[in-house]
């Protein structure tokens, strides 16, 4: 584990976190910061830079990422769902722990252009319930 990295800490439960899913590979949890409601990052458990690194762990985190995905595809009533990885600070990595971002997206709020305004609503721990409950 890096210390230094802020998905390995949570990922060692360290820094909390609203977790949705877990598996042997993998935790999946809310952003802290969701462009739409239920905004999910599915994180490896094993530390790699982006999902070029090494893709071996970005196999492992398949079926979390397809066991979480359709889960809030239920649970939030979404009617799709992007699911897509930064690498690089230019494509606007921030956080250098392999993540894949899960958004989901409703009816009203369709196509990729949409995707980065931000019309998320209901607070975390209530959107958490909806997710988990
Ligand atoms: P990136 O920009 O690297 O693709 O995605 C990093 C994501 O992690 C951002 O959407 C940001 O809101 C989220 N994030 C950063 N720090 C934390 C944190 O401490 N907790 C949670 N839940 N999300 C975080
Ligand atoms: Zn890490």
């Amino acid at each position: 584990m890096a210390t230094d990295c802020i998905f390995c800490r949570i990922v060692a439960g360290e820094i909390p976190s609203k977790r949705v899913y877990e598996d042997d590979h993998a935790i999946a949890f809310l952003d802290l910061d969701p462009f739409k409601t239920g905004h999910t990052l599915v994180v490896s458990r094993t530390h790699a830079t982006d999902a070029l690194e090494d893709a071996e762990v970005l196999a492992s985190i398949a079926p979390a990422i397809t066991a979480t995905g359709k889960l809030l595809v239920e649970r939030l009533g979404a009617s799709g769902l992007n699911v897509l990885s930064n690498v690089g600070e230019d494509a606007g990595q921030s956080v250098f722990h392999l993540h894949v971002h899960l958004v989901p997206r409703y009816a009203d709020d369709a196509g990729m252009g949409a995707l980065l305004t931000r019309t998320a609503s209901g607070d975390l721990d209530e959107v958490h319930a909806r997710i988990t409950a």
